[in-house]
């Protein structure tokens, strides 16, 4: 479902991508690996449309990214599920409205209230607070909850569209290891469940070989590692570790 090949993105002299590629099946837990700058958000970015490459192809559920806009852009990002590092919830708004959110596109504009949305949404933005453990935090400001708990409304959030496919950038490296340890079991938990495909940034390599089926690991902004994460033993891990992390520019 994912094709990107020579992908190659500079900003100004940086090279944030040089002549990657990736291609992941349907169903698939993909970690990216590497260390801060070495392009897994700009990856990611990309997958989504949010970027145009300098160069190489980007095709995902069978479009040709960079080449669409407007409302095939929209459709595309409508099947794809985005989570952030810093959750980017409105702290504002309740925990529902939150949820809520995440079929505005399908809504096509904003909304002011709970009232505007139709009771079918409300419903299924319950179900998904159900899924994540937040149905009791439903009518809570999204800011009194702990990171842990607002990362799991974005993954509700996300979980509105329906999507096909989740990205995730790093989306436990503002949490405590055991906030993480629960944010990432419950984003396997959905995805088997959900028959989602998913492609999720980390740094710590611990974290990547226990969670991921399959570790991408970049450097300078290319693939140079790829391989099933299962089996690696913890000589191979460090080996992995001294090639994706601990090199240095
Ligand atoms: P981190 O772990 O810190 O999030 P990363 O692996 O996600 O790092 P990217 O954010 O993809 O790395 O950045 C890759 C390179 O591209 C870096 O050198 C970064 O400074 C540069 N870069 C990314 N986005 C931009 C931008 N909008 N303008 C200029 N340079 C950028
Ligand atoms: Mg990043």
């Amino acid at each position: 479902v994912i094709e990107v090949e020579g992908l190659t993105k500079r900003f100004g002299d940086t090279v944030a991508l040089g002549d990657a590629a990736l291609r992941v099946d349907r169903g698939e837990i993909v970690v990216l690996l590497g260390r801060s700058g070495s392009g897994k958000s700009t990856l990611l970015r990309h997958l989504d449309g949010l970027e145009t490459p300098t160069s190489g192809s980007v095709r995902v559920l069978g479009e040709e990214v960079p080449s669409l806009t407007g409302r095939r852009l929209r459709a595309l990002r409508g099947r794809i599920g985005f989570v952030f590092q810093q959750f980017e919830l409105v702290p504002s708004l309740t925990v529902l409205e939150n949820v809520l959110t995440g079929s505005l596109a399908e809504l096509r504009g904003p909304r002011l209230g709970l009232w505007s949305y139709p009771k079918r949404l409300k419903l299924a933005a319950l179900g998904h607070l159900d899924r994540v453990g937040l149905l009791d935090q439903a009518y809570q400001r999204a800011d009194t909850l702990s990171g842990g708990q607002q990362q799991r409304v974005a993954i509700a959030r996300a979980l509105m569209q329906e999507p096909e496919i989740l990205l995730a950038d790093e989306p436990v490296a503002s949490l405590d290891p055991e906030s993480s340890a629960q944010v990432m079991a419950l984003i396997r938990e959905i995805a088997l469940d959900a028959g989602l495909t998913v492609v999720c940034s980390l740094h710590q390599v611990d974290l990547a070989l226990s969670w991921g089926d399959r570790i991408v690991g970049l450097r300078h902004g290319a693939v140079v590692l790829d391989t099933q994460a299962s089996g690696l033993s913890k000589a191979e891990v460090m080996e992995i570790y001294g090639k994706v992390v601990t090199s240095t520019t």
